[in-house]
């Protein structure tokens, strides 16, 4: 580790880490990052130069355990542990996400509009013009350099590297799999299959076309440029998205293809924070008309993969209201498929969604707890369900929230699987 100061600026370089993804609520860093620090703020960036993460100091901030983090997309996401007894009840996590954009959250701070946050958000954007005025003729080499890439690292590039990495998937990626808060959502995506089989009314992140599988020519040049575009940080990876709402319909030669491509093209073998995580979304029919063929893939791979189908809803009156062109029988064999699937492989676990909202027909819950009871003897812990809030109701003011959060506890008890709430947050 090198370090260097130059008056309020304090530099340390090359420090380590922990070296898997742990699930703790503290401004813990993963993987290798530099350090700087000033009176007012410290910066951790990634080995590429860019911040990644930015805490206040002193009395202004808002708890001294929150931090703010700075996704592949520019977009900032403040992580709050504070105040929130029950937060690993809700999210499985120790913090609160809390993000920049409209989404589904039914827990919900406001940190953007704190001075302290926007202060802080203002310092991280300035920082490589700052950076770029200091002299560091007497800086060790390291710390040199590692300035040098920092000071590059502007919002202008910020902004190019998000454009070109959509650019180079052809596609927005507007949602995440749940399982991703296991890599802390650190993905490097690849677009296997465009749109969904499925075309539900109430969807609101869906892509525009028809559902379509990428050819293997094309995965292997999208991998080929996002591993130039992450460059540096690619070693502060563990985490592969095969994207978009239904990549397990591309089936196991394609998925397995990816997976095997990307794990060697991004250096996974070599990844600084822990084993390789795979995730994707699946839907209903593809669960069901697959077989074992792409689970069998799955498990032969170099990842712990995370297959997330959307289920939303055991009850036909409400897959009615939703729009969603499946019946609940199919419902009821998916999910009878994923607890198969999840007692058969070690190294895949296929987990659901399930909607939730207090508008929906009466039946939706009885009916998901009723599925619950008939298909597990006792409790399981693997097969999680993710209850997603639907977002106009999420987005109804804290009384709707708060009714939300007390359907989410009313019902998790009686799912006899591990329960979180799904917060959906994009790439
Ligand atoms: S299956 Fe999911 S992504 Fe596809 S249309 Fe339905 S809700 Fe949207």
């Amino acid at each position: 580790m090198d370090a260097w100061q130059a008056g309020d600026l304090e530099v340390r370089v090359d420090l380590e880490g922990a070296h898997r993804y742990l699930k703790v609520g503290a401004p813990l860093r993963f993987g290798r990052y530099s350090e700087i620090r000033t009176s007012g703020h410290v910066f951790h960036c990634g080995p590429g130069g860019a911040v990644r993460f930015v805490q206040g100091r002193g009395p202004t901030w808002p708890h001294p355990t929150d931090w703010l983090k700075r996704t592949a997309r520019g977009d900032w996401v403040y992580y709050s542990a504070a105040d929130y007894r029950d937060l690993h009840t809700l999210l499985g996590e120790h913090y609160l996400p809390c993000l920049s954009y409209p989404s589904n959250a039914v827990l919900w701070d406001e940190p953007f509009a704190h001075p302290a946050v926007r202060e802080a958000i203002r310092a991280a954007e300035s920082l490589p013009g700052r950076l770029r005025g200091i002299d560091v003729g007497d800086a060790p080499p390291p710390v040199a350099g590692f300035l040098a890439r920092a000071a590059a690292q502007d919002r202008d590039r910020t902004a190019a590297g998000a454009r070109r990495l959509h650019e180079i998937l052809g596609d927005d990626l507007p949602v995440l799999p749940p399982d991703a808060r296991h890599v802390d959502y650190d993905v490097l995506p690849v677009l296997v299959a465009d749109g969904c089989r499925h075309r539900c009314r109430f969807c609101s992140v869906r892509s525009r076309g028809e559902f379509r599988v990428r050819s293997e020519a094309d995965v292997a040049r999208q991998i080929d440029e996002v591993a130039a575009l992450v460059g540096d940080d690619l070693p502060n990876h563990a985490g592969v998205f095969l994207a978009q709402h239904d990549a397990l319909g591309a089936g196991a030669e394609a998925l397995e293809h990816a997976a095997r491509r990307a794990f060697e093209l991004f250096g996974l073998a070599h990844s600084l924070v822990g084993e390789p995580h795979l995730f994707l979304f699946g839907s209903v029919r593809s669960l069901l008309e697959h077989g074992e063929a792409p689970f069998a893939a799955l498990e032969r791979l170099p990842f712990r993969s995370f297959v997330n189908v959307g289920m939303e809803s055991a009850d036909a009156d409400t897959l009615a209201a939703l729009g969603k062109p499946v019946a609940a029988a199919e419902v009821a064999a998916a999910f009878e498929r994923m607890l198969a699937i999840d007692r058969t492989y070690r190294r895949v676990e296929v987990t659901a969604n399930f909607v939730l909202g207090e508008r929906l027909p009466p039946g939706h819950l009885p009916a998901l707890a009723a599925l619950c009871a008939r298909t597990l003897g006792g409790f399981d812990e693997r097969g999680t369900i993710y209850l997603s809030p639907l977002a106009d109701e999420a987005a109804g003011g804290e009384d709707s929230r708060r009714r939300l959060r007390a359907a989410f506890r009313s019902i998790a008890p009686h799912l006899r699987l591990p329960a979180y709430l799904y917060l959906i947050q994009r790439l």
